[in-house]
């Protein structure tokens, strides 16, 4: 099966080329469609398996052109850490350089004024650590309500640095009509309780 076969359009199959990429991974050849679909997303998978492009080049599709209104994203990754939330950026720079979608990352060690000012021009898509997307959410110059689309990567890590309460609580204000992928390396009795809730009716991807 090559990247023609999963439904992607003729931009990114162009800058998945530019990339180098000959053929899908197995969690890309298994996520990218079911994101297509709608269907929500369970994937167990480590880094290195390829998963970042198994759910940002969907969005990407899903996303199409920018158009987000001010303060309020279409759509968020949450990342345990600034370097992983850096690389995510890096990714759909890469794979979104023919469409016109506005970005954001908020992590910590950034002025909250920079990131203010990105907020304000309206994001299709926010990149976030929680810790600093709730210090925003706080401070009233985030709305959340225009989510379509969550992304919870690297689970099991969010769960071992103390992330979980923040992660609930941003669900909690995150519209119930969404899209949801959740991405862990492993999957503890604990991590399968919060896919379960903030999941549904998920295709179980292993790989
Ligand atoms: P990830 O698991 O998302 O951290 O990706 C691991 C590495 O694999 C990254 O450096 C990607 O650029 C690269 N990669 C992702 N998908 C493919 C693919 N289909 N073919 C070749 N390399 C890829």
């Amino acid at each position: 099966m090559g990247f023609s076969d999963l439904g992607l359009s003729p931009d990114l199959l162009r800058a998945i080329e530019d990339a180098g990429y000959t053929t899908p991974t197995p969690i890309q050849e298994q996520a990218i469609p079911q994101v297509l679909m709608g269907r929500d997303v369970l994937g167990v998978a480590q880094t290195g398996t390829g998963k970042t492009a198994g759910f940002t080049l969907p969005m990407i599709e899903i996303l199409g052109k920018g158009r987000a209104k001010a303060r309020m994203p279409r759509s968020l990754i949450l990342e345990p850490t600034r370097e992983l939330a850096a690389q995510v950026a890096e990714n759909f720079e890469k794979y979104g350089k023919y469409q016109k979608l506005n970005m954001a990352l908020l992590i910590g060690g950034v002025s909250f004024a920079d990131q203010e000012k990105k907020i304000d021009r309206g994001v299709d898509v926010l990149i976030a650590t929680p810790g600093r997307l709730l210090d925003h959410f706080g401070r009233g110059k985030i709305l959340l309500q225009d989510v379509k689309i969550l992304v919870i990567d690297e689970a099991d890590r969010m769960l071992d640095m103390g992330f979980i309460p923040d992660i609930e609580r941003i669900v909690g204000v995150l519209p119930k009509i969404r899209r949801t992928l959740f991405f862990s390396a492993t999957m503890a009795p604990e991590i399968r309780k919060l896919a379960d809730k903030f999941l549904m009716n998920p295709k179980e991807i292993s790989v």
